[in-house]
């Protein structure tokens, strides 16, 4: 725990954080406008929304279970297109 703990009310020092957000690098993403998406760029080089989607599993345990879980929702619709 560390030991400057105190009382007071956390006060942040916004003009830093503003600072720092408005200089990270941006995503760049063609957006349904037609503009380059401006949001903050994550390690990846895009934003939260445009990070791409998810990669299918890799570890055994997950792909197990993804594959449990796709059989449960595909026999279901079989039957409801039949
Ligand atoms: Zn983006």
């Amino acid at each position: 725990m560390p030991s400057d703990l105190n009382d007071e009310p956390y006060a942040p020092d916004w003009r830093a954080a503003l600072a720092l957000a408005c200089e990270a690098a941006r995503c760049g993403a063609s957006t349904r406008s037609g503009c380059p998406c401006q949001g903050p760029a994550m390690p990846n080089g895009r934003c939260r929304m445009h990070g791409g989607g998810s990669r299918d599993p890799i570890a055994a345990e997950g792909l197990a279970r993804s594959k449990t879980s796709t059989r449960t929702h595909a026999g279901g619709l079989q039957k409801a297109s039949l």
